[in-house]
């Protein structure tokens, strides 16, 4: 191939100037530089979302079994959608600053405090491999004192990821935890059906699989979104006291 042919008015200047470098070796040095950049970029999305499957489901408090906590209150359809967790010993009144737990290895995808209701919150994402197929649940913890972990850290069964809060004052202390069967709903239950369909009951999600099929390798992370309340829609302190009769 004649590269003068392609390019004559281009090659005849370049003669004329006497550069020693010619164009062909100029392209080549970018499209390799372009090459390798779009490698690295690529790399670095693709790396955050994939997750080691979990080996199985601990509870997310004393873990494993919970010994030494009760469920203050259970799920309900239609109603409370989680279950809230407060020490066997002393109740709420010593249940502030218990450390709470991550129920399996997971990424978590939401770790702030998003006000209103919730005030300090977790939410994990987890895939397991189940009949055949990889499931996804997100575990979420809520009116946490503390968060130990930060959005896009990978964690680990029976991690330490924060501890036992009263939302700001606003209940007493227990640890408020759901799962999610639909990976949408986030922080927001307006807006989906409050039934199995999009929730588990979170003991019996977890007594069921306290041991998953073990398989090695990493789960791409579905690419499912969620509202995040924002601090402009923080609920006005006059409204909190409505709530307050309404625990989560
Ligand atoms: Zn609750």
């Amino acid at each position: 191939m004649n590269f003068r042919n392609f390019f004559p008015d281009y090659c005849q200047k370049q003669d004329t100037l006497s550069y020693n470098l010619q164009p062909p070796v100029v392209f080549r040095f970018l499209l390799l530089f372009f090459f390798l950049f779009s490698i690295i970029c690529l790399h670095g999305e693709i790396k955050p979302s994939s997750i080691p499957l979990a080996e199985g489901f601990d509870f997310p408090v004393a873990p494993p079994n919970a010994d030494e906590f009760y469920k203050s209150r259970g799920f309900r359809q239609g109603g409370h959608l989680g279950e809230d967790w407060v020490s066997i010993n002393g109740g709420s009144g010593n249940s502030l600053g218990k450390p709470v737990f991550s129920i399996g290895r997971g990424m978590v995808i939401l770790a702030r405090d998003v006000h209103v209701a919730w005030g300090n919150v977790i939410v994990i994402r987890h895939a397991y491999f189940e009949q055949g197929e990889t499931h996804f649940i997100d575990s979420l913890y809520a009116h946490l004192d503390r968060i130990d972990v930060k959005e896009g850290d990978l964690v680990t069964k029976g991690q330490r990821v924060g501890s036992i809060g009263n939302n700001h004052g606003m209940y007493p202390a227990h640890l408020h935890f759901e799962i999610h069967k639909n990976l949408n709903i986030g922080v927001n239950h307006t807006g989906f059906g409050k039934t199995l369909l999009n929730y588990w009951t979170p003991t019996e999600f977890i007594v069921k699989r306290r041991s998953c099929w073990n398989k090695p390798g990493k789960a791409i992370l579905p690419l499912s979104h969620f509202d995040i309340p924002t601090p402009w829609s923080h609920t006005p302190k006059k409204h909190h006291s409505k709530k307050r009769s309404k625990k989560h």
